[in-house]
C-alpha cells in the first residue's frame, strides 16, 4: 500500500529562486498543453496525445526564443506537471461519463502565480535522499529536511509544496507493507457530534480540542488586521503573511489531534463504524465552521489509513440510517428528534437515551449487520433494524467521499492522488 510521509524543508535562498522559476515553468508547460488541448477541441481535432503534446511544449517549445528559459531547470517536474493534467482531463472524462462517482469534476483550469499553493512532483530519476541527510532535488541541489520520523522504505516519488504561509514541505510517496496488530475483541461505533467530538458505543467522550480555539482567536485577531491594511499596500501583504502563519498552525494543530485520536480508536478497536456523513451537504449549512473545524471528513480519512495499514476494519452505516431515532434497547423507532434534544425516553420501553450515546450504539449495531451480510437481520439481540433505513444498492452510494472508500481492512490500501 502506498503512504504518504510528509517532512518540513528549509531551502536556502538560493534554493528557493530555483524553486520558484520551477514552479513557474511546470505553470507555463502546464498552462501551454492545456491552451492546446482547448485548441484542438474548438476546432473539432482529435484529442492530442499525451506524448506529442509533451513534445510540444517542452522538446519544441525550450528551442524558441520564447519559452527558451524552461531549458534552465530539470525537466522531471515538468513532465509530470503535464501527467497530472492527463489525470485531471481522465477524472473528467470518467465524471462525465459516469465511470467515476461521486461529485462531478470539472474541466482541468488555466494555473496562476497567484494560486495560493504551489507544488512539484520529482520520480526516482529527479531526487535522491544524500548520507547526509539532505534531499537532492536535480537542478535545485541539496536541500535540508527535518526528518520528523524515518521513512520505513525507499520512496518512489516526492512533491515539493510550498504553502501559502510560505513554508516548504516534501511529500513522499513510500510503498509499506501492511503491518497487523494483535487481534483485539473491541468494537465500536461513532456517533459525530456538535456539542462534544465525538460520543463511541461504549460511553467514552471525546471532547472538542479547547487549543484549537485559542489557536482560532489569534486567527480572527490577525484576520481583522489584514481587513484594516489598505490594498496594495506592503503592511497588508506582510499581515496577510501572518494570517496564513495563523491559519497554517491551526491546521497542523488539529491535524496532530486527529492523528492521536484516531491512532488510539484503531489500537484498541477491531472494528470501527461510522456514519456515512454528508459533510460537504453540511459544510455548506450554518454548521459550516463547526463542521471544517471538526474535520470529520479527515478523521475518517485517517481511521480508513490506519486500519488499512494495521489489520482493522472500518465499516460506514449509510446516511439514510435513523441512527438518532431508533431506541438501541428495543429497535423501536421514536421518531425525528431537533438537535437541541439530548435526551429522550423510548415511547415503547421507557429506556432513558443520551441522544449521542444511543447513536453511537445504533450505529456499532448497524455496522456489524452489515458485516454479517445479514440484511433485515437483528445485529444483536432485541436490536431489529428496520428494512426501509437501509439503503437500495448497498456499496454504490459512498457518495460524497468517492476516494476513501476503503470498506474493509486490507482492501486495497490508500488511494494517493
Ligand atoms: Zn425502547
Amino acid at each position: 500500500m502506498h503512504l504518504r510521509y510528509s517532512y518540513r524543508l528549509y531551502p536556502t535562498a538560493g534554493q528557493r529562486a530555483a524553486l520558484a522559476r520551477t514552479f513557474g515553468c511546470a505553470r507555463v508547460v502546464d498552462n501551454d498543453a492545456l491552451a492546446a488541448r482547448k485548441e484542438a477541441r474548438k476546432g473539432g481535432l482529435p484529442y492530442p496525445k499525451s506524448t506529442d503534446l509533451q513534445k510540444q511544449v517542452i522538446t519544441v517549445a525550450k528551442k524558441t526564443p520564447e519559452r527558451a528559459w524552461l531549458a534552465s531547470v530539470g525537466v522531471d517536474p515538468l513532465i509530470q506537471s503535464l501527467r497530472d493534467l492527463d489525470t485531471a482531463y481522465r477524472n473528467f472524462f470518467d465524471s462525465v461519463s459516469g465511470k467515476r462517482a461521486g461529485r462531478p469534476v470539472g474541466l482541468p483550469r488555466f494555473k496562476s502565480r497567484k494560486d495560493s499553493r504551489q507544488s512539484l512532483r520529482f520520480t526516482r530519476n529527479g531526487f535522491r535522499i544524500r548520507s547526509n541527510g539532505k534531499l537532492n532535488l536535480a537542478k535545485i541541489g541539496d536541500v535540508r529536511v527535518k526528518w520528523s520520523r524515518a521513512l520505513p522504505a525507499d520512496p518512489s516519488s516526492v512533491t515539493i509544496v510550498l504553502d501559502p504561509s510560505g513554508r516548504y514541505h516534501a511529500s513522499f510517496v513510500v510503498d509499506v507493507e501492511p503491518v497487523h496488530l494483535p487481534e483485539v475483541d473491541a468494537e465500536v461505533g461513532i456517533d459525530l457530534g456538535l456539542t462534544t467530538y465525538a460520543v463511541l458505543s461504549d460511553g467514552s467522550v471525546i471532547d472538542n480540542p479547547r487549543f484549537l480555539r485559542t489557536a482560532e482567536k489569534k486567527l480572527k485577531a490577525a484576520q481583522r488586521e489584514l481587513s484594516r491594511k489598505a490594498k496594495g499596500s506592503k503592511n497588508r501583504a506582510k499581515t496577510r503573511r501572518k494570517v496564513a502563519r495563523a491559519h497554517a498552525k491551526v491546521a497542523d494543530t488539529r491535524k496532530d489531534w486527529l492523528h492521536k485520536q484516531t491512532t488510539g480508536i484503531i489500537r484498541e478497536t477491531q472494528a470501527v463504524y461510522l456514519e456515512d456523513l454528508n459533510v460537504r451537504g453540511l459544510a455548506r449549512g450554518r454548521l459550516a465552521k463547526s463542521v471544517h473545524d471538526a474535520g470529520w471528513s479527515t478523521f475518517r480519512r485517517l481511521l480508513e489509513e490506519k486500519a488499512a495499514q494495521y489489520g482493522r476494519h472500518v465499516g460506514i452505516v449509510h446516511r439514510a440510517y435513523p441512527s438518532s431515532q431508533l431506541c438501541s434497547e428495543c429497535g423501536h423507532r421514536d421518531g425525528t428528534k431537533p438537535l437541541h434534544v439530548r435526551e429522550w425516553a423510548c415511547g415503547a420501553c421507557g429506556a432513558l437515551h443520551d441522544r449521542d450515546l444511543n447513536a453511537a450504539r445504533n450505529i456499532l449495531a448497524a455496522g456489524q449487520a452489515d458485516r454479517l451480510n445479514a440484511p433485515g437481520g437483528p445485529a444483536s439481540p432485541g436490536v431489529a433494524i428496520p428494512r426501509q433505513a437501509r439503503p437500495v444498492e448497498r456499496g454504490t452510494h459512498l457518495g460524497d467521499l468517492p476516494r476513501t472508500g476503503v470498506r474493509a481492512a486490507g482492501a486495497g490500501g490508500i488511494p494517493v492522488p
